[in-house]
Order: structure tokens, then sequence, then C-alpha cells
């Protein structure tokens, strides 16, 4: 069977050795003799794999032990409310920077728990570029900073980490956690929905420093509270066990490939590929500001657009799947998360540079 090679923003490729391993492992996991969508989230085998999947995103990021790990559901958009809730501590304001198509969805859904400060925006101008640092109107009395460290639509990466004092930074980092290496210390808390870097749709990664939580709107519903699932260990409902198990081989994959360090020496590789074919003509268009082009996410259009469809299915007949643009946008986008394969990148560079000999 020939796989193909799949650009997907999200739902995303997984590791192929990930796959064969949970196909091994369906029927009878270890020698449990059932499978383990078959488990409780309350047996010993099944604790063993969710704590031996925290232990590892621990590793793998240097996550300090005053800091939490959750595994929830309710994907990165549930958390759009849910971090009011429970992160307002008291206070009535918090910071948001907009950047693209995600965190204005994380704006408006602030909006009902508190006043949205906008301190920086690009929501007129195109969302392609990340606003000088020193032009944002930061509020010492947030009760944090928001911000998507890399838009997914957009293709616009932040490569720095804002400076806030002592208001603590959350940042959504669904499309692009674990590809290359960060200071977790500089966090108040990180989310990100799995479906890109980590594993399958179904279970949301919350890493969030301690002292912040405890305080949560009485609002908040009960497995939405942080400080509730971080005493039970994530389960103080029935979790998405299978996600949590995927989850854990995707870790464990990573590992392998050197962790964050290993695997952002390829990425940047992958991106720059794409990047280049792109720059070396006027065939193909990429708005995004130089210095925040997105490793993951890389959209573009050629400056004919009547041909942006033509390049979509000639592609999929070539086995390049799923590079249409976002539904809003339109266009290509090319999403290259950790677990597509640098062959993937080849292929589709070919692919554009024949595509551009015969149609330029
Ligand atoms: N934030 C970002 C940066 C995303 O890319 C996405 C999904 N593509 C979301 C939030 C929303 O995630 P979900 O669909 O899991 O709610």
């Amino acid at each position: 069977m020939k796989r193909a090679y799949n650009f997907c923003a999200g739902p995303a490729a997984i590791p192929e050795p990930v796959l064969l391993m949970a196909r091994d492992e369906l029927l009878n996991w270890g020698e449990s003799g059932t499978s383990i969508m078959e488990m409780s989230h309350r047996s010993g085998e099944f604790q063993r794999i969710a704590q031996e999947a925290e232990s590892d995103l621990r590793d793998l990021m240097y996550i300090p032990d005053n800091y939490k790990i959750l595994f929830l559901q309710g994907g990165a958009s549930c958390q759009f409310a849910v971090i009011p809730m429970n992160l307002l501590r008291g206070k009535t304001t918090a910071d948001y920077v907009r950047t693209g198509i995600w965190s204005h969805k994380a704006v408006e859904q602030a909006k009902p728990f508190c006043d949205v400060n906008i301190v920086a925006d690009t929501m007129d101008k195109g969302y392609n570029y990340i606003p000088e640092f020193s032009s944002w109107t930061l509020n010492p009395e947030a009760a944090y900073l928001h911000y998507a460290s890399n838009e997914t639509v957009g293709g616009v990466e932040f490569f720095w980490i804002p400076e806030t004092g002592d208001v603590p930074i959350v940042a959504d980092m669904s499309s692009n956690i674990l590809s290359r290496p960060i200071d977790v210390t500089q966090y108040g808390l990180i989310y990100a929905g799995a479906q890109k870097n980590i594993g399958p749709s179904g279970i949301t990664v919350v890493i969030v420093r301690d002292d912040l939580i405890g305080d949560a709107l009485p609002i908040t519903p009960i497995p939405l509270n942080y400080a509730v699932q971080a005493q039970d260990a994530s389960l103080y409902n029935t979790p998405p066990t299978f996600a949590w198990y995927l989850t854990g081989l995707v870790f464990k994959w990573l590992k392998q490939q050197g962790g964050p360090e290993g695997i952002a020496v390829i990425n940047e590789r992958k991106a720059r590929k794409v990047y280049d074919v792109i720059d070396a003509t006027d065939f193909y268009i990429n708005a995004v500001a130089p210095d925040c082009r997105s490793w993951m996410n890389i959209p573009f259009q050629i400056h004919d657009r009547g041909m942006d469809k033509m390049f979509i299915s000639e592609a999929a007949d070539n086995g390049l799947l799923n590079l249409n643009g976002f539904r809003s946008v339109g266009g290509m986008r090319v999403s290259i998360y950790n677990a597509v394969p640098e062959e993937a990148v080849d292929a589709l560079v070919i692919f554009m540079k024949d595509f551009e000999k015969r149609h330029g």
C-alpha cells in the first residue's frame, strides 16, 4: 500500500511508525487482552499510559515541576473561553494580540468574560505581519497577555517571546508546539489542540503554571476548571483515552527524532525549500513578512488566481494531498508539521517547479 503525502492543516499527518504501532496493539494492548479503547480510564494500565505521556512531554519541553500538564477535551476553541474563566483571578481586563483568524476567534470568545484590550492588531492589514513590539499598548493591570504563536491560516509565526513583566503570557501553540525548542518558563499557560503536532484530534494539552490556577470564575463548568483537572490528573471525567494513548506514542517518536531540538533543524530546512520555490519567481506569491513566515503552514497563491484550483487538483493526482487554503481564504496552503517527512516536501517542490514550467 502506498500512502500519499498529506499536507493537511489538521487533523494532520501522524508519524507512520506511530500508526503501525497502534495497529499492532489495537486488539490487545500489552498483556491486557483488550484494546486501549475498551479499558477503564481508572485501570492501572491506562494510568501508566497517561502518566508516561505526561512525563515524556515534560522531558521533551523541559517543563518544570511548578507547571501542571492537563489533557483535556473540547479543542483549542474551547480553551478560548476556558482561559478567561480560569485565569482572570479577580481581574477584569486581558491583553490580546490579534495577528490572524485564530487569535481573532480567541478575542471574540474572551469578550463575554472581560474587557479585551487589543494591544497589537493586523486585522485590517491582511494578517501578514507582526507589529513592532515597541508599538504594543500593553496594560500592566491585565490578567494575562494572549497571542497565537503560529497562525495556522495566515502562516504568521512568532520567533520571539513578548516581554510583559509580571503579566503572564498565554500562548495558543496549536500549530507549532514541539516544532522547535521553546522556554516554557517564559509562559504562564501554553495550550494546543493535538491534531497537528501532537496526535489525533479529540485531546487538548494545557501546560499551566500552578500559581495561576485555583481562582476560576464560579460559572466555570467543573471539567473545565484547571485546578480540578490538575488535582485529578486530568481524570475528573472520562478522557479521550485512545487519543491520549496515541499522543504518548507521538511523544516517544519525537524523542527518537531528537526532540524539538532535532526536529527543528529538519523543520527549518523543509520550510526553506518551499519558500525558496515561492520566492524564485513571481509565479507563486506568499505575502507574509519575511521575519514571521511560519515553518509549519505556508499559504500561497498563483499570480493568476484562476490557476489555484488546477494546481490543487493536479497535485492531488500526483499523491500530494490537502493543499487547499483555509475555506474563507482560498488559494493554497502547505502544512508541514513534524510528521510530514522531508521527502514529501521534496516531492512537492519538484511538482511546484514543474507546474510553473508548464503554466508560467
Ligand atoms: N488555534 C489554532 C492556532 C488553530 O490552528 C486551531 C485549529 N486549526 C484552533 C485554535 C482551533 O482548534 P480546534 O478546532 O481544535 O478547536
